[in-house]
């Protein structure tokens, strides 16, 4: 996989090396034009938007389902989309869980969630918001 965007020595660029082994994984571009998008299929599952950040489809079903035991977590941010989590990559232990919740995307993928209305990763989100001023805010 082509690490675009990505240092080689960060976490993210840790998680691409390792799903050079997962099969059936495809390194992409990510249609939030941020970092590096990682698709089983043509379903995006995984984008590294950062050396520090990734967002995982996990889909509202299994986030829903998981929320128990990831919610003591600070490493799992929930909340940005509905259908995607965040996971800050400090260390290799991040790394770690970002792979395990992965074969739960994998899953979740395989299940039909392809074809299903997902809300997309946060980045696109933001990006596609309209920007709101404060009232009063003069444009430079
Ligand atoms: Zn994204």
């Amino acid at each position: 996989m082509r690490a675009s965007g990505i240092a080689l020595g960060s976490q993210a660029g840790r998680v691409l090396t390792l799903l050079r082994e997962w099969p059936g994984l495809e390194a992409t571009a990510p249609y939030c034009t941020c970092g590096v998008g990682v698709a089983a299929g043509t379903c995006q599952i995984l984008h590294l938007h950062a050396d520090d950040d990734a967002e995982l489809r996990l889909t509202r079903p299994a986030i829903c389902r998981m929320y128990p035991a990831l919610a003591g977590t600070e490493r799992v941010v929930f909340g940005r989309s509905e259908d995607w989590v965040g996971i800050r990559l400090d260390t290799e232990h991040d790394t770690d869980l970002l792979l395990t919740l992965l074969s739960v995307a994998i899953k979740a993928c395989d299940r039909g969630g392809c074809h299903q209305a997902v809300t997309p990763c946060s980045a696109a989100l933001y990006r596609d918001a309209p920007v709101r001023l404060p009232a009063g805010t003069a444009l430079a």
